[in-house]
C-alpha cells in the first residue's frame, strides 16, 4: 500500500538561485493516521514543507502526493493551523471558524441549509478546547491562547482527514500547552493523522 503522505525528491527555491532552496531534495513518507513531528530550527523550511503537503505551494522539483493522488492544488481533506492564529478580526470567533466551510465542498452548498447544525459543532469544537461561549466573541477579545486553540478548532472544522500544526504551542502556556497535546491525542485515536512543525 503507498503512503498517505508521499514527499519524493522535493525542493522548492522561492526565488533566485543565489539562495539555498528552502527545501532541498527531500523525501518523507507517512502513513494514514500515523503521528509525525518534524522538528528543526527555525529557518530549515519547516512551514515550507507544510505548504507544499497541503498544496499552497508546489516544488520545482520531485512529487507530492497525498491519499493516492499528487497535489496540485489546495487540500481539502488537510486542516491547516499556522504559527500566527491569523484569525479575521471582523468576524467573530465562530464565524472564524466556520470559513473552511464556506470554501471547501460540500459543506460551501449544506451551510445556508443546515446553518444551525454547523453553529452547534463550531459550538461543541470550541469547548473541546476550553472556549465554551467565546464562539460570540471577536478574536481580539481573546487571549493569544485562545486565538491559538480558536485557531485549530478552525482546522478542525471540516473534519480534515490530515491535520498540519505549525508550532502550535508556540504562545501557550504550559496548561494550554498540556491540554492540546490531550486534544491531540484524542484526535489520533479517532483516527486523524497529524503532522507537527515545531
Ligand atoms: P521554518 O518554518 O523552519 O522556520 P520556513 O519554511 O519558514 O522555515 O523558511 C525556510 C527558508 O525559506 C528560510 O530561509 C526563509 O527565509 C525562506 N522563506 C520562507 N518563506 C519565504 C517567502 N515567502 N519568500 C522568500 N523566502 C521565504
Amino acid at each position: 500500500m503507498n503512503p498517505f503522505v508521499e514527499i519524493e525528491n522535493v525542493t522548492l527555491s522561492y526565488s533566485d538561485e543565489l539562495r539555498e532552496p528552502a527545501v532541498q531534495d527531500l523525501s518523507i513518507s507517512i502513513e494514514e493516521g500515523e503521528f509525525s513531528a518534524v522538528v528543526g530550527p527555525s529557518g530549515c523550511g519547516k512551514s515550507t514543507l507544510m505548504k507544499l503537503v497541503t498544496g499552497l505551494l508546489f516544488p520545482q522539483a520531485g512529487k507530492v502526493r497525498v491519499d493516492g493522488a499528487q497535489v496540485d492544488s489546495p487540500l481539502k481533506i488537510a486542516g491547516m493551523a499556522f504559527q500566527n492564529p491569523v484569525m479575521l478580526p471582523w468576524r467573530k470567533t465562530l464565524e472564524n471558524l466556520l470559513l473552511p466551510l464556506e470554501i471547501v465542498s460540500p459543506h460551501r452548498e449544506r451551510l445556508r441549509k443546515e446553518k444551525k447544525a454547523y453553529h452547534q459543532q463550531a459550538e461543541e469544537l470550541l469547548k473541546t478546547v476550553g472556549l465554551e461561549g467565546c464562539g460570540d466573541q471577536y478574536p481580539w477579545q481573546l487571549s493569544g491562547g485562545m486565538q491559538q486553540r480558536a485557531s485549530l478548532c478552525r482546522a478542525l472544522i471540516h473534519e480534515p482527514k490530515l491535520l498540519m500544526l505549525d508550532e502550535p504551542t508556540v504562545g501557550l502556556d504550559p496548561v494550554a500547552t498540556a491540554d492540546l497535546y490531550r486534544l491531540l491525542r484524542e484526535l489520533r485515536n479517532g483516527g486523524t493523522g497529524i503532522v507537527l512543525c515545531s
